[in-house]
């Protein structure tokens, strides 16, 4: 057939055909017919060398391959080979199946989120947490709000405005993006009065800077650093003690909260809440989907004054959460009834107190498969690594875990990226870590090991 300009078939004509009515029932007819316009004004007035039949078939698998690529939703699974088990840009704790269901079970319908059904009268979203909070803290109140930099803010505006707040100089910590305890102060209209030096802070550093103008001492966990060497701080119960003397608040910002001992699941120890507030922490502050392994809130809890004063704070109203975060945390804090079951049933816990021979027998069980998706590009070997905890918890520590480290032939950094990008590239995009040349999936996180096989004959790799 010689090149002549094509004639395109009429949009009435294409959604007439068997594949334009699937279409239509699949993606709706508007978007439908904006595709097939799409596809039409694509091909118009090029030359091509196709019969009218075949000219409505390649606008019609066009206009599928648009629509298909645009109902991918944009938020979707991810296999974290990362080695960073709480990742924030890869949605942190994924939630247990106890959370998912009690999210199902009031998204859709009605329910009495601020409603107390024995008396008919409004109630207050907290109650559906407060009490377990309470008994696994041996806290008097608690409240919840979007996250713990919201937790923060909330404590600083409400306790501390115009007034100063006493916190060590070792302890003014950036939590990556903005979240930086100078500028929480300045948001929330409370005075940073500084005490000590980085590496050294004493008591009486703390009582030299107690004035009339003191709002709060506040101890900050350095989640994502330590300082070591010639150090020295104050513990919490003198703090604690100090602050009473001096009838203000002692404040302490967890970041990453826990109410288990880390210890008796072989972790390093973490500082958990319970302790905390038995040092005589007058609050405590800490995030939902860190160490906790729940959905993402921030929690306050200690003394029912303050937080009845924290809770009448209109910024309240902004930094709430809705019905699904409550659901889903009411739901983790039962798991904690019981530890053993907390650590079997919440994914977080579970994936980081995984212990080293099942990655090692996990890496044997891919490599094969692994091996044979990517070669001859790449070669495959298991590998010991290191996984982080992530979220800025436990920073120095490192868990012992095992990799496949895929690494190119021929080194050179290109082609490792396109290496990386298809895997990404996959139905449910594999991250992993480059590092030293190679490609390194961390196993610790990969528990749906046949989901991560069934798609690697989908692995378009690129080509050297
Ligand atoms: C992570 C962290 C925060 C912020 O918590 P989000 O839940 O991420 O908002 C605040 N303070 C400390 C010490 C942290 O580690």
């Amino acid at each position: 057939m010689t090149e002549r300009p094509v004639i395109i078939p009429s949009i009435d004509r294409l959604l007439a055909t068997d594949t334009g009515i699937a279409l239509c029932a699949e993606h709706g007819h508007a978007p439908v017919v904006e595709a097939l316009r799409a596809a039409a004004a694509a091909v118009r007035g090029g030359p091509m060398a196709l019969g009218r039949e075949a000219v409505m078939e390649v606008l019609l698998e066009q206009a599928r391959a648009s629509l298909d690529a645009a109902a991918q939703p944009s938020l979707r699974p991810v296999f974290n080979l990362s080695g960073t088990v709480l990742h924030t840009n890869l949605g942190r704790a994924p939630l247990p199946r106890a959370a998912l269901e009690a999210i199902q079970r009031v998204a859709g319908i009605a329910n009495n989120l601020e409603f107390e059904l024995a008396s008919g009268r409004r109630g207050d979203r907290d109650a559906h947490v407060e009490s377990a909070l309470c008994k696994l803290t041996g806290a008097e109140a608690a409240t919840v709000v979007n996250n713990n930099a919201a937790a923060v803010l909330l404590v600083l505006a409400s306790l501390a405005r115009r007034r100063e707040v006493l916190v060590s100089r070792g302890e003014l910590v950036e939590i990556g993006g903005s979240f930086r305890i100078p500028e929480v102060m300045t948001a929330a209209g409370a005075r940073l009065r500084e005490v000590g030096t980085t590496n050294r802070v004493h008591l009486r550093d703390y009582a030299d800077a107690l004035g009339s103008a003191s709002a709060l001492i506040m101890k900050i966990h350095p989640s994502n650093y330590r300082i070591e060497g010639f150090t020295a701080g104050v513990a919490e119960p003198a703090l604690a003690a100090l602050a009473r003397e001096n009838d203000v608040p002692f404040v302490v910002d967890l970041g990453s909260g826990t109410f288990l001992d880390f210890e008796t699941i072989g972790l390093p120890h973490e500082p958990t809440v319970q302790e905390t507030l038995a040092h005589g922490a007058d609050l405590v502050t800490f995030s939902g989907d860190k160490l906790l392994g729940g959905p993402q809130a921030g929690i306050i809890a200690g003394r029912a004054d303050l937080v009845r004063r924290i809770k009448k704070n209109p910024m309240m109203r902004a930094l709430r959460v809705d019905k699904l975060i409550l659901g889903a945390l009411e739901a983790v804090l039962r798991l904690y009834a019981d530890p053993r079951r907390a650590q079997r049933e919440i994914p977080a816990l579970r994936l980081l107190s995984r212990p080293r021979a099942e990655m090692e027998a996990a890496a044997q069980r891919l490599l094969p498969a692994v091996a044979a998706a990517v070669e001859p590009l790449a070669t495959v070997e298991v590998l010991d690594c290191a996984s982080q905890i992530g979220s800025g918890a436990l920073p120095v520590d490192l868990l012992p875990s095992v990799a496949l480290a895929l690494r190119p032939q021929r080194a050179r950094g290109k082609t490792l990226e396109a290496l990386a990008a298809a895997f990404r590239a996959l139905p449910q995009p594999v991250i992993g870590r480059l590092h030293q040349g190679a490609l390194w999936l961390d196993l610790r996180c990969l528990e749906d090991e046949a989901g991560f096989l069934a798609q690697l004959n989908q692995l378009v790799l690129p080509t050297a």
